[in-house]
């Protein structure tokens, strides 16, 4: 993970630390951060959401606390973020957040922050617990993104709370093209020096294709160019504290040509184990073990397959970059020292000429999964 203040040392260690023991295992594939959604339901509606156009039914569904901390063990990954939805409508999100604490894993609960300030005194504040709070932008952006007014002063209003009883905090923002560099500047010159939040997680919008607004999703040359000119105003980015490794920003500005490592980020929601990644769903696994050995990974990524044409989000790509920066350590260094370079010739694009089309089966894999989990619930009833 990247050196800075941003993400304190033991998170630093553990993770580090976890990473050298699974090359020392030789294992090909490990996750990092496992995401865990334990419901659709959300209190927003934004337009570039692909998680929250379910039925109702499925909206009503939770994963139980037994069930989220079976999922923390199997899964073994070091790092456990918590989207959704929105996690802080969830009955047991106590339960559920401080059974992963109490097993030193380290929790993102990413939260629009609409019910932050009422919920914190649930909470204790300790390292293991970051609220990483959903702002798309300043005020007129945000608000735009989430198609609510008001939902910025709430946020930030909750982050300050946040803040000051202790607890850390992160900024998680998706850009969309409705965004300039400038904007963007200013708004990560906010979260450092207003907000003075830990961290910002940045990444381009991925193009679900079950979002409502399809427009405003940045394809590759877009995302690259904007990134490249967001850290041009900011030293290389140097100016502010990302909660990503140094190399996934430099992937962003265009100059690595990675693959995306889709297990890195393994997701469970209430259908199961999501294939192959956080952002599309192929199919569901009972288990982790299940997921990791069905999955056809060759299948999936740029130039393999026309959904994953225009993707470099973070759970798809954070991952490399963490790999790479293991591997190459003073290439990372040199990016963490000198920032992102926004001049050099970037690196070559992924050709598409063979990726496969794309597949439009989400409806068919749903009502699988829904029937599947029917009967069970029928024989469970019955028995
Ligand atoms: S806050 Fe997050 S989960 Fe809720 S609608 Fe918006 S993007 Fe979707
Ligand atoms: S490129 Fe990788 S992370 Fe992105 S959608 Fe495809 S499989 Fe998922």
């Amino acid at each position: 993970m990247r050196c800075s203040l941003g993400v304190p040392f033991i998170q630093q260690f553990r993770v580090g630390s976890y990473i050298v023991k699974q090359k020392l295992q030789k294992k090909a594939r490990y996750p990092l951060v496992l995401m865990l959604e334990p419901l659709f339901r959300c209190n927003l509606a934004c337009p570039g959401c692909g998680k929250i156009d379910y039925e109702r039914d499925i909206l009503n569904r939770r994963l139980s606390v037994e069930d989220c901390l079976k999922a923390v063990d199997e899964c073994g990954a070091p790092i456990v973020s918590i989207p959704g939805g929105e996690p802080l409508i969830h009955k047991e999100i106590k339960e559920i957040v401080d059974g992963i604490v109490a097993r030193k894993k380290f929790v993102y609960l990413c939260t629009n922050a609409l019910l932050l300030e009422k919920r914190l005194h649930m909470f204790s504040a300790t390292p293991y617990l970051t609220f990483s709070v959903h702002l798309d932008g300043l005020e007129r952006h945000h608000d735009e993104a989430v198609d609510q007014p008001g939902t910025f002063k709430r946020a930030v209003a909750a982050i300050r709370a946040a803040r000051n009883k202790g607890f850390r905090v992160n900024v998680n923002c998706t850009l969309f093209n409705q965004m300039t560099a400038i904007e963007a500047k200013k708004f990560f010159d906010f979260c450092m020096e207003d907000l003075k939040v830990e961290g910002i997680t940045v990444s381009p919008g991925y193009a679900y294709e079950r979002a409502s607004d399809q427009e405003h999703f940045l394809a590759r040359q877009n995302t690259k160019e904007l990134f490249r000119n967001i850290f041009r105003l900011g030293r290389g980015g140097k100016k502010w504290r990302f909660s990503q490794s140094s190399l996934f920003l430099d992937f962003l500005a265009g100059n690595q040509n990675y693959h995306c490592t889709p297990w890195g980020n393994p997701t469970r929601n209430i259908f199961g184990w999501q294939k192959p990644c956080y952002l599309l769903s192929e199919g569901y696994a009972k288990s982790f073990k299940e997921l990791m050995e069905t999955t056809d990974w060759n299948a999936y990524g740029t130039g393999k397959y026309e959904k994953c044409a225009d993707c470099m989000v973070h759970c798809g790509y954070e991952a490399t970059a963490v790999a790479d920066t293991l591997a190459n350590p003073f290439k990372a260094l040199l990016v963490w020292i000198k920032g992102v370079n926004t001049e050099k010739s970037m690196a070559p694009e992924i050709s598409l000429k063979n990726q496969r089309p794309a597949e439009f089966i989400f409806e068919d894999v749903i009502q699988t999964v829904s029937e599947r989990m029917a009967t069970q619930k029928q024989r469970n009833d019955a028995a």
